[in-house]
């Protein structure tokens, strides 16, 4: 077993050994230009991106011409949410988006807010779950789109984009769903489920980091989007830039991988998962966070009573977890998504998330609840 253990499938992945295979040519003797059509080198370039494509639309039911190449899901939202806000300002500046969304999502929305724009936060229950007649209620002639995240990143909680979509539908808005934790991981069906824009990024299921992907829907409706990036009119004109061409090959290999295996592979990790979650939840003094009828399977989010996660972590050098809570100022804040779910700060501030993946084995899992409990009960001691 290879120490620290890790349990951070949610923030990033390792690369699955046979998508690294098909991208290697691609940084060796395939090294081309996609966009350059006079010679061999563009030609397999150019028809490696095509295949890829064809993977990613697969895997979400879309066409390939409905996905257009980004630097990762960061860039993704971003192109979404300023690119529709800016083809549709004729038919309003208003956004509805929900507080326990990606930072992607609501520092965009934050910088559209400086630039004019309304938005409007919806809360969530405790369990994490929007309520559907206050995003009814919220949604006006002038919303022009209404952005609500598959799967949540600290909790798993799933919300009901079917609902989402038909609500949106009948007032006549465009949905948007960063799905950046739920493509690879769950069946995705972008017509069935009413999607008309989806933020995916490929290193969060076995891909390499910095690629990712917008699907833009082309019929029934075409939506509208203007570039955040100009120069030289790659991907229909919407994002310029030359392709990364080996990390496109690898983010398509990575779908066609998933869905193989999706099946499988959510079987077995969910059989972890709860194991783990049923383990440290039976030494008492452990709150599961998010809802557990809509959660997706590789995730947990457990609050310690009486223990600051930070010193938890601090501890478990042989463990890798992360903390809901935003490290990265000075101050540390407690999760923004715990708030929102009416988590008391203490809860919050004790809280871990756990994210499993398909390299996890059930020794690392007994490793981790060893741990956990190991020092969890020598901080309450020395408190
Ligand atoms: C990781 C993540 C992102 C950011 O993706 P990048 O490709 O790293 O930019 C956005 N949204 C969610 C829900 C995520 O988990």
């Amino acid at each position: 077993m290879k120490l620290p253990v890790y349990l951070d499938y949610n923030s990033t992945t390792p690369v699955d050994p046979r998508v690294l295979e098909e991208m290697l040519p691609f940084l060796k003797e395939h090294f081309g230009n996609a966009a350059s059509k006079t010679h061999a080198y563009g030609w397999i370039a150019e028809e490696a991106v095509k295949q890829a494509r064809s993977r990613i639309a697969a895997m979400i039911h879309a066409e390939e011409g409905e996905i257009i190449f980004t630097s990762g899901a960061t860039e993704a939202v971003n192109l979404a949410l300023k690119g529709v806000m800016e083809a549709y300002r004729a038919k309003g500046n208003h956004i509805v988006t929900v507080v326990t969304e990606h930072k992607a999502v609501l520092d965009t929305c934050r910088h559209l807010e400086k630039n004019g724009a309304h938005v409007t936060y919806l809360p969530v229950d405790e369990n994490g779950l929007i309520d559907l007649t206050l995003l009814e209620k919220s949604i006006s002639n002038e919303t022009v789109v209404v952005s609500v995240m598959y799967v949540n990143n600290e909790t798993g909680v799933i919300q009901p984009l079917k609902e989402v979509s038909e609500i949106v539908h009948r007032k006549n808005s465009l949905l948007m769903s960063d799905a950046t934790q739920a493509c690879g991981k769950l069946k995705i069906d972008v017509r069935e489920t009413g999607i008309d824009l989806l933020c995916m990024s490929a290193h969060k299921f076995y891909g390499p980091k910095g690629t990712g992907a917008l699907y833009v829907r082309r019929k029934n409706p075409r939506v509208a989007l203007l570039p955040i990036i100009d120069g030289g009119g790659h991907e229909n004109g919407l994002r310029s830039g030359t392709l990364n061409v080996p990390a496109i090959v690898g983010f398509g290999k990575a779908c066609a991988i998933a869905m193989e295996e999706m099946e499988a592979d959510a079987k077995r990790i969910s059989g972890l998962r709860d194991m783990l979650e049923a383990e440290l939840v039976r030494t008492g003094k452990t709150f599961v966070n998010g809802d557990k009828k809509n959660r997706l399977y590789n995730v947990t989010n457990i609050s310690f009573e009486g223990v600051s996660a930070a010193a938890l972590i601090g501890e478990m050098k042989d463990v890798a977890v992360a903390t809901g809570s935003a490290c990265t100022s000075a101050v540390p804040e407690p999760s923004h998504v715990l708030k929102a779910m009416q988590v008391m700060d203490e809860r919050a501030f004790s809280s871990i998330r756990f994210s499993l993946g398909k390299f996890t084995t059930e020794e690392e899992v007994k490793f981790a609840v060893g741990k956990m409990k190991e020092i969890s009960e020598k901080l309450r001691e020395e408190k």
